[in-house]
């Protein structure tokens, strides 16, 4: 794309006040009165709620209001049929989730393109809204971004459940939308020209820097595995320490290589995490006879995620030799790390340099923006989050970082909606 300099537009501002009254209007929904938190998971009455209201808003606001079959919420600011810039976030949230992770993304794009409504400005190409239904993978997937891509898969789509069993298909059907029309939810290559997404760091790397904005260039890759170290149930007083075979000292052991083989095959992106075990019996008095453990692997280089795997295979497989255990290995899902596209990252970080501001940074956590990067160059924006924390209800940005985040988001976007091809 040919991008306009900055010195051709007028100056332009976002409202402050506008965007926080946008962000507490869909912070509305959801919210628990007793420990802050936000629930309001995909597709449940909260949730939809929340994504009416949006509707509403932008319906007021003279935006060109749409659906697609996904649930997808659209405003659409300028030509209906002309190729767009995108912009926006989800508002779901996990259970107990904070008010900003994604929320606020949908605010600053909402915010964004009001303000360029108010300014009068005439774009190359139309700007909108978007917020994306079902980010979160209370499904399993994230299939708001998936579905405007043309990246849903039918196999998971048609058997996606929820942790409580509720069906996608139910779960869509309920909200009036028609599963089998999924694959109209896509765009066609070209029609969208460009996809910005602002969202809250949800680590420390940006409040450590005291930086309010940071851009992200690639989002990690993430490999699930479920590990299944079996050996036998025994009485814990009368079994001898030698002739055990116990799944936990196995499982702790390979947990506790895990620092030293990031050191060796990883880099300063790996992330690796046992986050869910279950043991067998799971009594005090009992030797563990097997412990089920997830594995979760994290690099921005496919490469140096493979060298992880096949380290942490070969530790584990060394633990059930020297413990007497069997070995199970699983793969739940694989999703490779993305490239976010290098010229909008350079362009978002030409506009946070202006302001002062410019961290470029992977993203550990996957985004909407990662998926739309098969459809379109797409472009993350980070605000700092405090402490690091989120999916929580601590979960907190400052209100200045957020302005901060908006003002390149909007300075970006009108670059991009002026570009002459
Ligand atoms: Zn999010």
């Amino acid at each position: 794309m040919n991008f306009k300099e900055k010195n051709d537009l007028s100056p332009l501002q976002i409202d402050p006040d506008r965007m926080k009254a946008i962000f507490d209007g869909i912070n509305a929904f959801g919210r628990n009165e007793t420990t802050g938190g936000f629930n309001r998971t995909g597709f449940s009455n909260a949730d939809w709620e929340a994504r009416r209201w949006l509707a509403g808003l932008m319906e007021r606001e003279g935006l060109g209001v749409s659906w697609d079959a996904a649930g997808n919420l659209f405003g659409r600011l300028g030509k209906a049929d002309a190729p767009c810039i995108m912009a926006g976030s989800h508002t779901d949230t996990v259970p107990e989730g904070g008010a900003f992770d994604g929320a606020l993304g949908v605010a600053v794009a909402l915010e964004a393109a009001l303000s360029i409504r108010d300014a009068g400005l005439t774009l190359t190409h139309p700007i909108e809204v978007v917020n994306t239904v079902e980010e979160e993978g209370r499904f399993g997937g994230m299939l708001g971004s998936q579905a405007i891509s043309g990246q849903v898969d039918p196999d998971w789509f048609e058997s996606a459940c929820d942790s409580d069993g509720w069906q996608l298909w139910d779960a869509m059907r309920a909200r009036g939308l028609d599963p089998a029309r999924i694959g109209s939810a896509a765009r066609q290559p070209g029609s969208v020209k460009a996809f910005l997404e602002l969202h809250v760091e949800q680590g420390p790397v940006l409040e450590r820097a005291g930086i309010a904005v940071g851009i992200a260039d690639c989002v990690s890759g993430v490999t699930n595995l479920q590990i299944t170290l079996t050996g036998s149930a025994n009485h814990s007083g009368t079994t001898p320490m030698a002739f055990r075979a116990d799944a936990f000292a196995g499982l702790a052991q390979a947990a506790a290589a895990i620092p030293e083989l990031i050191a060796a095959s990883g880099t300063d992106q790996s992330r690796m995490t046992i986050g869910k075990v279950e043991l067998q019996p799971n009594f005090p008095h009992t030797i563990p006879g097997s412990a089920e453990f997830s594995v979760i692997i994290r690099d921005t280089d496919a490469s140096v995620m493979k060298a992880l795997e096949a380290g942490f295979l070969s530790i584990l497989q060394d633990t059930a030799r020297r413990h007497g255990l069997r070995l199970a290995v699983a793969e739940t899902s694989r999703l490779a790390p993305v490239a976010l596209d290098a010229g909008i990252a350079a362009l978002l970080a030409e506009e946070a340099g202006r302001q002062g501001m410019a961290l470029t940074m992977p993203s550990g956590a996957g985004h909407d923006a990662q998926t739309m990067q098969a459809l379109c160059p797409s472009g993350l924006i980070f605000v700092a989050s405090r402490g690091g924390v989120s999916h929580a209800p601590e979960e907190w940005t400052d209100w200045n970082a957020a302005c901060a985040g908006a003002s390149v988001m909007l300075a970006t976007l009108v670059r991009l909606a002026s570009a002459t091809s």
